[in-house]
């Protein structure tokens, strides 16, 4: 049975396969800028990655999955206007730079794992592969696609004639619009590649280049560290729709410019979560964490459960009553599951064949998570299938659900025997007995911490931890 996944740059299906000699999935998917917590919405598209992660894994495809943290250089604007998020959120906070891309790191990787989102293969800062980053600017550069203006180094968008191609954007009548004020740029889809720091203040992340001291531009992360572990062509390349206009074409027009080669055969991109119908963003101030539903009573794979009920290509608002609707939803689903009895492997009667292959075939169009949702519920109603049966699939199934059907309902109220604080007064001990080489002090940190039901594990965005 063939998976087909819509390609925003062919804005059709297409039946998902890898080039010869390719083993693994060359996945990329655009990660969070760590300036503040996750919003409910950012997490909706990892949500999303995941499915389609787990899901290539289900039709045997393994996969080299890459995420990033953006740590410098997003501006206000995803253009290159305003001030970077990173020092922003610095200032508000009173904290370091790097403190704040410390702390909210350590949040999203906790909001990842409460949601039951799979590891990636690689996480890796921006901040880490500066080195990356002005070597691609060098080969644009080299290449004669690059420009100086007063504020740093822009690529020349009008030197890739495909540059609106991928979003339909219509850059004739973008530059004739723009003739009055379009500032030091050639045309408004040019974009910074490089900026200088500024002369008279002292950024807090800054490092030398050929340009002088400076910091890259957003887009060029990707495409460096994309390039870096997975080569100059990706399979699929993931991220919010809002990425398709600037972010991802620019992506495109300097990896494509640098290689000469395709830079991603499948681009696919989660739809908005919406508040009342408008859009969900930080900049707003008030806006929703994975933390403040559990306050409210929620699990999170109540809200994991929300998400899969909507196709990722379709808006979803969220209300709390929706979110309640899915509370019941997923209770009522644990009432009958945990019932039966979960072993894997006996999946022998035509009928469970039957809704192992229906449920196989809605995931197989485009990841229709909640058509593959209503398999499960109906599956569990059909008197002709046999418990153990259902059980087994039950368990195949939340292999791509991720909704943790194994566990008695409710899973969050495990709850921690300490407080997060304290926990985080643990993680610093043993770093600093680790950092001192101190292993004896380092393990009886952890076997303390196992003692309380919590394990740490570690990652290299940092330790989080878990309970037992
Ligand atoms: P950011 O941390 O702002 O760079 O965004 C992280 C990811 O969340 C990106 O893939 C965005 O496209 C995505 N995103 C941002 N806002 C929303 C939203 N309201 N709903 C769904 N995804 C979003
Ligand atoms: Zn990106």
């Amino acid at each position: 049975m063939s998976l087909r996944l819509y390609n925003t740059a062919s804005r059709s299906k297409e039946e998902f396969t890898l080039p010869e000699g390719v083993e693994s999935v060359r996945l990329y998917c655009c990660g969070p800028t760590v300036y503040h917590y996750a919003h409910i919405g950012n997490l909706r598209t990892y949500i999303f990655e995941d499915i389609l992660r787990r899901t290539l894994e289900y039709f045997d495809f393994s996969v080299n999955h890459v995420v990033n943290i953006t740590d410098v250089g997003h501006l206000t604007s995803d253009e290159d206007e305003g001030d970077d998020k990173m020092e922003k959120g610095a200032a508000r906070e009173g904290k370091s730079v790097w403190d704040v891309a410390d702390y909210y790191t350590k949040a999203f990787m906790q909001d990842i794992d409460r949601l039951n989102i799979v590891q990636p293969k690689h996480w890796c800062k921006a901040t880490d592969h500066i080195d990356g980053q002005i070597k691609l600017v060098q080969t644009l550069e080299e290449k004669g696609y690059t420009y100086q203006t007063s504020d740093g180094i822009y690529f020349d968008s009008q030197k890739f004639s495909r540059y609106g191609e991928f979003a339909n954007i219509d850059v004739e009548g973008l530059l004739e619009g723009s003739r009055i004020d379009k500032g030091e740029k050639k045309a408004p889809t040019d974009f910074a590649l490089w900026k200088h720091s500024p002369k008279d203040t002292q950024r807090a992340m800054e490092w030398d280049s050929p340009w002088g001291r400076g910091f890259p531009g957003w887009h060029l992360e990707c495409s460096a560290m994309a390039l870096h572990f997975l080569g100059e062509t990706l399979d699929i390349h993931c991220g919010g729709t809002d990425h398709v206009r600037i972010h991802h074409t620019n992506e495109i027009a300097q990896s494509e410019c640098a290689t000469g080669k395709q830079f991603s055969r499948w681009w696919m991109h989660g739809e908005f979560l919406r508040m009342d119908n408008d859009k969900m963003s930080k900049s707003k101030g008030e806006f929703l964490t994975i933390q403040l539903l559990l306050d409210h009573g929620f699990d999170p794979m109540d809200y994991r459960y929300f998400a899969l009920n909507s196709h990722y290509r379709n808006y979803l608002n969220f209300t709390w009553e929706a979110l309640e609707g899915a509370q019941t939803s997923l209770k009522n689903l644990h009432k009958k599951i945990d019932k039966l009895v979960l072993v894997a492997d006996v999946i022998e009667s035509s009928k469970a064949h039957f809704w192992r292959d229906t449920f196989r075939a809605s995931l197989g169009d485009d990841l229709n998570a909640p058509a593959a949702l209503g398999v499960l519920n109906s599956m569990i109603k059909d008197t002709d299938l046999s418990e153990p049966e259902k059980g087994a699939l039950v368990l195949e199934m939340d292999k791509v659900f991720g909704l943790r059907l194994a566990d008695p309902y409710p899973i969050a109220e495990k709850k921690a025997a300490i407080s997060d604080t304290e926990i985080q007064g643990y993680i610093l001990r043993r770093k600093k007995a680790r950092d001192e080489k101190n292993w004896v002090e380092a393990d009886l940190v952890r076997d303390e911490l196992a003692e309380k039901g919590i394990v740490l594990k570690d990652s290299p965005a940092g330790t989080v931890w878990e309970l037992i």
